[in-house]
């Protein structure tokens, strides 16, 4: 399991999730921030800093927010 990062990040993105995390799994995309669902020791240290609670993890997400798990996956694959 992992954190997954969604799409409130979009309007703010200023990454103080990056800072806090202790296995340096968070990097930026073109869009929003990333957690390689790989790398996430579940620690929720990211979700606490978060200002507009846009972190969630992967066992809360709804259907429709799945895609930013899939969308994170496709990032670090790609990288
Ligand atoms: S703290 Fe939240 S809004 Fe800021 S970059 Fe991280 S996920 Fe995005
Ligand atoms: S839950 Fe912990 S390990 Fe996973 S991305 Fe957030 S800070 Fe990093």
């Amino acid at each position: 399991m992992a954190f997954v990062i969604l799409d409130p990040c979009r309007g703010e993105k200023a990454g103080e999730c990056v800072s806090v995390c202790p296995v340096d799994c968070i990097e930026e995309g073109i869009k929003q921030f990333y957690i390689d669902p790989d790398i996430c020791i579940d620690c929720g240290a990211c979700k606490a800093v978060c200002p507009v609670s846009a972190i969630e993890e992967e066992y809360d997400l709804t259907p429709d927010q799945e895609k930013y798990l899939e969308e994170a996956e496709e990032f670090f694959a790609n990288r």
